[in-house]
This record gives C-alpha cells, structure tokens and sequence, in this order.
C-alpha cells in the first residue's frame, strides 16, 4: 500500500511532533515502512466468509480461527448452508474457537437475517451490519474496511493498548478510541493504521512486556520504557 502521508522533514526530533494529528500520521508514516503488507490476518475470500470468520475470531486467536474455516466453509459453501445450519452441528463444527454457543447462533442468525433482509448479499454500509444478529461494530469495521474498501477503523485489543501507550486516546472504550483515531488520521488510513497497530501489538508492543528497545516508534512514545 503506498502511503499518503506526507514524510516529516525531522522524522526523528519528536519535539517537532508534539502535535497529535502530526504525531500519528508520522506514527502511520514508520509503521507503513514497517509493515508494508499490514493486512487482516483471517483468510477468507468473500464477505460471507470473512464475516464468519471475524464473529469466531472474538475471544480467539486468528490462527486458530485459520485452522477451523478451511473445513467449515467447504460444508457451508453458501449463506443458504449457514442458515439451514443444525445448530448442535455447527457448534461442533466450531467448538475450537470458544465461545461456540454463542458463535454458532449468530452466525445462523446473521446468514438467515441476510437471506430475509439483503437478498443473501452481505451489506456493505455499517449501519445494515451492525443491525445483524450476533455483528457489532467492531465485526462490522473489519468487513467494511477488509473487504468493501470502505473507510474503517476496527478497534480490538490490540489497537486499544497501542493507542493509549502512544498517547492516542485517553479513553478505554473501543467506539471512544475509534473516533479518536478517525479525528487524527486520514480516513485512507484507517484501515491500514487498525492493521498496522495489530501487528506492531502482535510482534514488538507486547501486552506484558513491550520491546522498546526494538521499537521503531520509541521516540514518539510517551510509554516507551
Ligand atoms: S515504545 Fe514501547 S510502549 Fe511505545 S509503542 Fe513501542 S513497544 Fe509499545
């Protein structure tokens, strides 16, 4: 992805950064450098089947939600199998990824809900999503932003952590964090900053022990140890 910020004359005088729009555009700009191929993390090749998948990903790791769609979306092919889904079946079928009660009926519920309101077409706007059973916004940001290339900005617990370690946000609430990062950042961003800050959250800005040392954000970080 090629970046649209604009590069800062002293990259690295973090006093020239105060700013915080200027400090996490220049965040964007080093970690663009950083993780050119910053992208969603859970395979998939349709909006059904990163929706499916996004919903098992909650309270679950993406590889092990990349080791149970393989299977499951060769015996639910269609939005027509998941809604026709035997619920006990679908729970087996999904036990792995935790949660699986829950799971399994909103997945049924969402493909029927999809079948009866949008003709068996996953919606593209966040309010249709988010009107689904069992998608919250979060779901939703990552299916608009992943796949319709509409401007998004999910916020996991990745993001949340880096965000407030950078001094990006003051607040813990994920709809609070989202706009304060959209109000920051250029909505062609948003999609690649979420990305972005989940891999620097899974490969360097750990949750218990961040490594600053080999941090390429360090002086731009008010947490950095
Ligand atoms: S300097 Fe440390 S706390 Fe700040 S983003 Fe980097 S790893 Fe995280």
């Amino acid at each position: 992805m090629t970046s649209h910020l604009r590069s800062s004359s002293h990259p690295h005088d973090a006093a020239l950064l105060q700013d915080a729009s200027s400090r996490a555009e220049e965040i964007i700009r080093r970690l663009h450098q950083e993780y050119p191929e910053a992208h969603c993390a859970l395979g998939h090749s349709s909006a059904l089947e990163l929706l499916v998948a996004t919903i098992l990903s909650a309270q679950c790791t993406d590889a092990r939600v990349n080791q149970i769609t393989p299977g499951l979306f060769r015996k639910y092919p269609t939005i027509e199998d998941f809604a026709a889904a035997d619920q006990e079946e679908l729970e087996r079928d999904i036990f792995t990824a935790g949660f699986y009660r829950n799971k399994a009926k909103a997945i049924i519920g969402m493909a029927r809900a999809v079948l009866e309101r949008h003709g068996g077409e996953i919606p593209n706007t966040m309010e249709e999503l988010v009107a689904l059973p069992g998608v919250g916004r979060k779901t939703a940001s990552v299916v608009l932003g992943s796949w319709f290339g509409v401007p998004a900005l999910p916020v996991d617990t990745h993001v949340t952590r880096l965000a407030r370690r950078l001094g990006l946000t003051e607040s813990d609430d994920p709809n609070r964090i989202e706009r304060d990062l959209q109000a920051l950042l250029p909505e062609e961003e948003w999609v690649f900053a979420s990305h972005a800050l989940i891999w620097h959250g899974r490969r360097v800005c750990f949750a218990r022990k961040p490594e600053c040392d080999r941090c390429c954000l360090r002086d731009l970080c008010p947490s950095a140890a």
